[in-house]
């Protein structure tokens, strides 16, 4: 069914970069055979699940959106991957993304832009805007995103659906091609907060192959989804992320919400978490540093396209290797490259990115300062509901800006989920509720998104 919808529709949504019919019909036969056979399936067995273009699967074309990885097909699978091949879960294909996972509209994909469901001239978020429109297309019931600032939640809001971003640590990054490794965190994009649960609880969880994980049992996630218990829970209101700069009707939508939350015995207080005046800027910097390190391996020599120099007879390897990464990149990857390597060169390093780590501390400590009077705390997902295709293509910081509200969290390592809290009345369109808690606390994310059901 999930197929044939694909074939209806992703003509004119473009989720997908890939789809394996073939692969996916052979892991749902293979499923029917254990269950005729008797054998005890997980609860997830025989259902499909889309994956991020981002995430390495083995036989399947893997291009994180570029050009550079055209045709690179991954010899292995990311450990998340494993897990859900082993729980029975047939993979239906790859989701298209912003290039290396860099922006916030799928515009940069290198094949050309997802559409948002609900309005096909609009966004549908990004990076991770294949994974929220094939969710919300129907196309499929479950998919993988990443976030590394805000790729699965202002995705899930823009469309309407479920998007977690777990503790840093808490999903194994094996085998997710890293844009800013210490941000970086691979989670659920669902319909559902408690099928968001479930699948956090499979792919969540230790794992050796990835150093950063966390050696410690995966919060309780589905049973916090299945209680949806919020009394008493304190609701902590971040004064600098509500209010100014936030879309009418999304800001709206969200204090109805937490109406809604007080009404279910929940208390509210107010905090104030100053150095997020800064988190763009410091994430601005941190981001393109770790990526143009990580993006460095792209070398013409060991993965994907090799492009020779024209007019050159024998070509040295650095000459191929800056022809292929000038045709390979597009511009937002390029940008970030030079920006990055600008901000580690020599006699800059402390001024920026020294600088910027200093206030990612200051952040965490914002974080920490606010979750001693508050459980978890809230705020809309992104500034305004989808915008449409061109509007903040040739203006990158205004592209940045919509990533004011998500950033934090990656840069304290803390988990984040987006639920759906209706439509904004000017435009109609989805608003996104954030939920955001302490590290390793993911379970409270889980009962509050469901207590909002
Ligand atoms: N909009 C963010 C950026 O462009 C999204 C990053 C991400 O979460 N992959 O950096």
């Amino acid at each position: 069914a999930h197929l044939d919808r694909t074939a209806a529709v992703d003509g004119d949504v473009h989720s997908y970069l890939h789809v394996d019919a073939e692969g996916a019909l052979a892991q749902a036969d293979a499923v029917d055979r254990r269950r005729a056979a008797g054998e005890p399936l997980h609860a997830l067995a025989g259902v499909p699940i889309a994956v991020k273009d981002v995430m390495t699967t083995r036989g399947l074309p893997t291009t994180c959106g570029s050009r550079i990885l055209q045709g690179w097909v991954p010899p292995y699978d990311a450990t998340l991957v494993t897990r859900l091949r082993g729980a029975g879960m047939p993979i239906l294909g790859k989701t298209n993304m912003d290039e290396f996972a860099m922006g916030s509209s799928t515009e940069h994909s290198a094949y050309g832009p997802s559409r948002n469901p609900w309005d096909l001239e609009r966004i549908p978020g990004g990076s991770g805007g294949g994974s929220s429109s094939v969710v919300a297309s129907f196309q499929a019931p479950l998919a993988i995103g990443t976030d590394t600032g805000g790729s699965i939640r202002q995705p899930a809001a823009v469309t309407g659906t479920v998007g977690t971003k777990p503790t840093y640590g808490g999903v194994s990054r094996y085998g997710l091609v890293a844009l800013a490794s210490s941000l970086d965190q691979a989670g659920p994009c669902t319909r559902t907060v408690l099928d968001a649960a479930l699948l956090h609880e499979l792919i969540g969880g230790h794992d050796p192959m990835d150093s950063t994980s966390i050696d410690a049992p995966v919060p309780p996630v589905v049973e916090a989804a299945r209680r949806a218990d919020v009394a008493g829970l304190r609701i902590g209101i971040v004064r600098e992320l509500t209010g100014e700069g936030f879309q009418a009707g999304v800001q709206a939508r969200f204090d109805e919400a937490v109406q809604h939350l007080v009404d279910a015995g929940a208390e509210v207080v107010e905090v104030s978490c100053p150095s997020f005046t800064y988190a763009l800027a410091a994430y601005y910097l941190i981001l393109p540093s770790e990526a143009s390190s990580n993006l460095a391996k792209f070398d013409a020599m060991r993965y994907g396209l090799r492009v020779a120099p024209e007019g050159v007879d024998e070509p040295s390897a650095e000459q191929v290797m800056a022809a292929t990464r000038d045709a390979g990149f597009g511009d937002e990857v390029k940008r970030r490259i030079i920006l990055g390597t600008y901000a580690l060169s020599s006699g800059y390093y402390d001024a920026y990115y020294g600088s910027a780590q200093k206030v990612r501390r200051l952040i965490a400590d914002d974080f920490t300062r606010a979750f001693e009077t508050a459980d978890v705390l809230v705020s809309p997902t992104a500034p305004t509901t989808a915008f449409r295709f061109g509007d903040k293509l040739d203006d990158p910081m205004a592209m940045y800006l919509n990533d004011i509200a998500t950033i934090p969290a990656n840069l304290a390592g803390i988990p984040g989920m987006s639920v759906p809290s209706g439509l904004a009345e000017e435009d109609g369109l989805p608003a996104g509720f954030q939920i955001l808690a302490p590290a390793m606390q993911d379970h409270r994310l889980y009962a509050v998104g469901a207590a909002l059901e």
